[in-house]
């Protein structure tokens, strides 16, 4: 009898988790199990802020995907998809094609630009290994060619990031304690850099305790953060950005490096195929699946999943994407062994903590605040947890963050 064939596409916190508990659940011969990535690693998306501060090499927060996957039962296929053939049940790749009984979308998010002018051209995105890598050697290539030129242009030394959410308080954190470092290792003058922080919204972290956002933006402030709050980013260009707040007339910040970090959106791949979406991402059902397509499972990112208590949107997180991905392979093990009752997936919230550099933090965990070292500590906990869903022990000895102090 010829077995189904589970194809699951992306190797991120989503996808991985799936195809590594899949290999587990189920048999060599009760199915085939494929796994579609761009690279032949996976990277921790969530620690992209520190690679692109520079406060972290860019190797250490990625990983071999053979280090995690049973070669003799995950066939892995490194591979760009390019569209998904819903009707014929298969999926067109840069080099070839691969067809499935059973898939698992996984493809991650893409940053949002909202159609603004310009982001695509000038800013710079916290977005994968090479993304992350760009920005760090660009903010280096600014503070080596000030120091170079004769007549000096101060504005080479001002970075400006778009976006006070968590990737944006992440990434000014990191890049706070990487400006000393900077200045020393190109003799700059600290005094002469310039950081600002534009947010669109009334308050930094829209959303999450006022206490704690308190405390992020008076330590961040502390580090030389200047934040435009209730301002919005209309333009970025060559020199820099326009913004406005409210009806206002736009005026212009000069900056030799500017950071988009307000928000995401699903992956292109998602209405390029014709599943519906809102902002790229597929309202499943409490199954995961694609209402209509009882084959297709969308995880992670490019999923939407509505939050009944407060009726919005559940923001997309590693911390979902991997409680998604272990529900996705019990229902794919209960399909293949034709069981109709398929598992119901709900959101277990254990918490966020958002990071502000190395040794501090602000937090909510299991329901209580933390701030400082102690925040720092989870923070490093969560990191290593996720490496040990996957890849187990040995998986944290080898990438970990074992520096918990
Ligand atoms: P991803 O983990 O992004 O993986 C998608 C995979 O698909 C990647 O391997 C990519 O290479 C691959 N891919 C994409 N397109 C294609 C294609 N066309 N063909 C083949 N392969 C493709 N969340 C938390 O819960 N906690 C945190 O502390 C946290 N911190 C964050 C910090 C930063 C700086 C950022 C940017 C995000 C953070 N998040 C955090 C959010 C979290 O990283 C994402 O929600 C999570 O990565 C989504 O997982 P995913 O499996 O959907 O996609
Ligand atoms: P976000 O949507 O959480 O925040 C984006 C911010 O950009 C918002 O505050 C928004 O008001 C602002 N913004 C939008 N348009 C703007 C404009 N034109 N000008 C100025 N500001 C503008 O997005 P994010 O921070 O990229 O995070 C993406 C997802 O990843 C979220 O779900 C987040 O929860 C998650 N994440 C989690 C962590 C963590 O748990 N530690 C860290 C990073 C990201």
């Amino acid at each position: 009898m010829r077995k189904p064939k589970i194809v699951i596409l992306g190797a991120g916190y989503g996808g991985l988790l799936t195809t590594v508990r899949l290999q587990k659940l189920i048999g060599v011969n009760e199915a085939d199990i494929v796994l579609v990535n761009k690279n032949d690693y996976h990277y921790e998306t969530t620690w992209l802020h520190e690679a692109s501060a520079g406060t972290l090499h860019h190797d250490k927060v990625r990983y071999d995907i053979s280090a995690v996957i049973d070669r003799s039962k995950v066939n892995f296929i490194q591979d760009t998809v390019v569209e998904i053939n819903k009707d014929e049940k298969k999926v067109m790749l840069e080099k070839g094609e691969v067809e499935y009984d059973y898939l698992v979308i996984a493809l991650g998010g893409e940053p949002e630009t909202f159609g603004i002018k310009g982001l695509k051209e000038f800013a710079f995105g916290i977005t994968n290994v090479n993304s992350s890598r760009q920005l760090r050697e660009h903010i280096e290539y600014q503070f080596a060619t000030y120091n170079m030129e004769e007549v000096k242009d101060d504005n080479r030394l001002s970075i400006v990031v778009g976006g006070a959410g968590f990737t944006g308080i992440e990434f000014l954190g990191e890049l706070t304690n990487r400006i000393p470092e900077l200045c020393h290792e190109y003799d700059v003058d600290q005094n002469k850099v310039k950081i600002t922080c534009v947010e669109a919204a009334p308050t930094v972290l829209p959303g999450f305790d006022q206490e704690l956002v308190n405390y992020a933006v008076s330590q961040l402030e502390r580090k030389g953060v200047e934040f435009l709050i209730g301002t919005a980013i209309k333009e970025a260009t060559s020199e820099g950005i326009l913004v406005a707040k409210g009806d206002q007339e736009p005026w212009e910040i000069k900056a030799g490096t500017v950071v988009w970090a307000a928000g995401v959106r699903g992956n292109a791949i998602i209405e390029k195929s014709g599943f519906e979406a809102m902002r790229g991402r597929v309202k499943v059902q409490p199954d995961l699946r694609i209402p209509g397509f009882d084959a297709v499972f969308v995880i992670g990112d490019s999923s939407l999943i509505i939050n009944e208590e407060i009726n919005r949107p559940y923001p997309p997180t590693a911390q979902i994407a991997m409680q998604q991905g272990e529900v996705v392979a019990r229902n794919i093990a209960a399909l293949i062994r034709n069981k109709q009752q398929l598992e119901t997936f709900k959101f277990d919230n254990k918490g966020t903590v958002c990071s502000l550099g190395e040794d501090d933090a602000i937090g909510v965990v299991f329901g209580k605040k933390i701030t400082g070292s102690k925040a720092a500590f989870m923070k490093k906990v969560v990191d290593n947890r996720a490496l040990y869903m996957i890849g187990g022990a040995s998986l944290v000895l080898k990438k970990g963050k074992l520096n918990m102090f």
